[in-house]
């Protein structure tokens, strides 16, 4: 599978917030107009620090339909599952 190629050749990426160094199959996508409400922009946000902003937990609603959050990120392939 040569999607597992691009993501172990993603770039290191640091939360905004918290400053943690994000693992790539870490990383989630919301919906744009959250992201441009709560998010940072071009920068990171780990999970964590985006359900502080948003002062709740994520939903499936929240998430994008997107191959990361549907096959990488074990925690938003919990979400999307319940
Ligand atoms: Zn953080």
């Amino acid at each position: 599978m040569d999607s597992k190629n691009s993501i172990s050749s993603m770039a290191k990426i640091f939360c905004n917030d918290c400053k943690i160094s994000m693992p790539a199959k870490k990383g989630f996508m919301v919906l744009n107009e959250l992201w441009e409400k709560f998010g940072v922009g071009k920068n990171h946000l780990c999970m964590d620090c985006f359900e502080k902003r948003l002062n709740r937990k994520l939903t499936k609603d929240d998430l994008t339909k997107c191959f990361l959050n549907e096959n990488v990120n074990p925690d938003t392939i919990k979400i999307l599952q319940t």
